[in-house]
């Protein structure tokens, strides 16, 4: 029976799936570099850098599973920890991950759509990627590239060598520009005998990148079914086990891939509070070999990202984070960085109309909810 599960990483990811443990009888080990790492408060801590090899083993023989909420692990890393103990999901996912042009060469074998895409490491491989897959187009570093950070966008002919200067030093990807009507998500859980739940397509708005809105159910069942086709391709291939998110893009009736991820993901976070089991616990009975529980709720649930730092604690005027029915605050406790993401809300209700109700009582309480414009998934 699993006692402990090992997380590679100590961040809100590690900390929601801590949550998500707890009340299920598991403890949990966490290994990350960083000191304040806000998962610590759920477990024990191992501080130590991702190459440390005596810590790794000692994660790993006190650990029963291990599992990772940080997709740049190094490969290495990975791979010694699922030679000691099991791992999951498998490391052949996080090395398909961690690479775009991997990722996308991968998704493209198996029949997944995907904008058009060609690897890029010189000026002269630059200019015959952007002849063949046309203007607009992004250029974006194949490795360690986050939250919209190391790509840019190319419109005209102009910008090829501001691109080159800017992103050159790295191994890029040029992807044709997708002119998409919505970004969304699809989440998925598998067991290790091959069960596969999924949660509800989720609507996904991003902010100079970074996720700023999710809202779910947002589509209807027919796309529903071929976003899960998709991600299943994916979960098959590479016999997984866990929860993963697939990034799309959906133009014209057309769902297109961008990315996906060997983890537990931020478009998913309303499923704590807006779904019968969430995407933490989920990952939790798969990588622990326990049955996968319900996803489909009866609620709509929209989250939203607090960047920064928490509403309530610094402005005198909102001393205090109003409790309103329906409405989940979710507060990681880091520290406040301008652009960091240290929180999220999670608004349920039965309809639309409830949820603009709740949205509209939060934003008087609050002004941080007028800025984020909620009408703009509200609408679809
Ligand atoms: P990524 O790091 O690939 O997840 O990209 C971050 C965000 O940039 C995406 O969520 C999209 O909003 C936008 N983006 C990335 N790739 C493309 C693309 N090929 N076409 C249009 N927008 C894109």
């Amino acid at each position: 029976m699993i006692q402990t599960v090992g997380i590679l990483g100590a961040g809100q990811l590690a900390r929601m799936l801590a949550q998500a443990g707890r009340p299920m009888g598991l403890k949990f080990i966490f290994l990350d570099p960083a000191k304040d790492s806000c998962a610590a408060e759920f477990g024990e801590h191992i501080c130590a850098d991702w190459d440390d090899e005596v810590a790794l083993r000692q994660l790993a023989q006190r650990s029963d599973v291990v599992t990772f909420e940080f997709e740049n692990v190094p490969d290495s890393t990975a791979k010694l920890i699922e030679s000691l103990c099991p791992m999951y999901p498998p490391s052949r996912a996080l090395f398909k991950s961690q690479d775009r042009m991997r990722e996308k060469s991968m998704m493209q074998d198996l029949g997944i759509p995907v904008a058009p895409f060609q690897a890029v490491s010189s000026r002269p491989d630059l200019i015959a990627a952007v002849e063949r897959i046309g203007l607009p187009c992004v250029l974006k570093t194949r490795r360690f590239g986050y939250d919209g950070k190391g790509q840019m966008v190319l419109r005209f002919q102009e910008d090829l060598e501001r691109a080159w200067q800017d992103l050159g030093d790295h191994e890029l990807i040029c992807e044709g520009f997708v002119p998409f009507d919505v970004e969304c998500s699809i989440i998925a859980a598998r067991a290790t005998d091959g069960e596969t739940v999924y949660w509800p397509l989720t609507q996904n708005l991003h902010r100079d990148g970074i996720l700023a809105i999710s809202m779910a159910p947002a589509f209807d069942q027919k796309l529903q079914a071929r976003a899960e086709v998709l991600v299943h391709r994916l979960l098959d291939h590479l016999d997984y086990t866990g929860v993963m998110a697939l990034e799309l893009f959906l133009k014209d009736d057309e769902l297109l891939a961008n990315e996906f991820a060997p983890r537990v993901h931020n478009s998913g976070h309303w499923t704590i509070d807006g779904a019968p089991t969430s995407q933490f616990e989920n990952h939790l009975r798969a990588i622990c070999g326990l049955s996968l529980g319900d996803t489909q709720g009866s609620f709509r649930a929209l989250m939203f990202n607090l960047l920064g730092e928490m509403p309530g604690y610094t402005n005198s005027q909102n001393s205090d984070r109003p409790a309103i029915p329906g409405v989940y605050w979710h507060d990681y406790h880091k520290a406040p960085r301008d652009g960091r993401k240290i929180g999220h809300v999670t608004l349920c209700a039965e309809s639309d109309a409830g949820l603009r109700a709740r949205a509209a009582q939060l934003a008087g309480e609050l002004g941080v909810v007028a800025e984020l414009n909620l009408e703009a998934v509200l609408r679809v």
